[in-house]
């Protein structure tokens, strides 16, 4: 496949495996995708096994993650995470606003805007969570949803910030539910999210702004998924969760 922006698949293993069970899934996956240099491959374990998981990938083509990160930079913050912690684990992506964070901890677009600038603060790069209900795309509101949610959650980052900023297109009924976008409802979803990034960031930089698809993602649907012009990677939740089907779901994309 020829696209002009680099693939990035990533597995968000939410609140799943102990430190050894997260390194022995890594253990697999560096032996599995070793020779894969077309995508960027991300984990993200939970807080955890961050430090465990570091030590293990950094011989490898394996990049960090983390699930979740605090709008401050240090203080009274009781059981919150800050970049600078993150940096000590040579974490490079911090997810934000995913749609179970929406869900359970009342997370707004304004909070995720001010978690993405703390990210690009410390020089790391968001993975921005958008994605409407089901009910939502009943009533035909996709569209207004996912408008509302990138343009408030992306407030005040500038362009070069932006080009650096991943964003994640997860329609919420297709998570973990094993119900997936089809190709052209996903493909619409994300080339409505690029022109709505031309609009607010000018053609130049909405083009380098990788856009993944998320959502019940597995190895026998990722080919036709990520053949689509405007879907540039995954985001993937339960396959992430064993090596064979998170492996196939990277070859089977290329
Ligand atoms: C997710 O939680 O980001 C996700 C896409 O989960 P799943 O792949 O299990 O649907």
């Amino acid at each position: 496949m020829n696209k002009k922006r680099k693939l990035i698949i990533a597995g968000n293993w939410k609140m799943n495996k102990t430190v050894a069970e997260g390194l022995a899934l890594v253990s697999d996956l560096k032996i599995d995708l070793a020779n894969v240099k077309e995508v960027d491959i991300v984990v993200c374990p939970p807080f955890t096994a961050l430090e465990s998981v570091s030590k293990a990938v950094l011989d490898s083509n394996l990049r960090l993650g983390a699930q979740n990160m605090s709008e401050h930079n240090f203080g009274a913050f009781t059981g919150e995470i800050c970049a600078g912690m993150l940096k000590e684990f040579s974490v490079r992506y911090v997810i934000l606003g995913h749609s179970e964070r929406r869900q359970y901890q009342k997370e707004s677009d304004a909070l995720i805007s001010k978690k993405a600038l703390a990210v690009h603060g410390a020089s790391l790069k968001p993975i921005v969570c958008v994605g409407e209900l089901l009910a939502e795309r009943e009533a035909g509101q996709t569209e207004k949803v996912l408008e509302k949610q990138v343009r408030g959650s992306l407030v005040g980052l500038n362009k070069d910030q932006m080009v650096e900023t991943i964003i994640a297109y997860e329609p919420v009924w297709a998570i973990g539910t094993g119900k997936t976008a089809t190709t052209q409802q996903a493909q619409d979803a994300h080339a409505f999210i690029r022109g709505l990034l031309g609009k607010l960031f000018g053609e130049a930089v909405a083009k380098k702004v990788r856009v993944q698809y998320g959502g019940s993602v597995k190895p026998s649907n990722a080919r036709e998924l990520m053949s689509q012009p405007d879907v540039d990677g995954a985001l993937v939740g339960g396959a992430s969760l064993e090596a064979r089907s998170f492996a196939d779901i990277v070859k089977n994309s290329i």
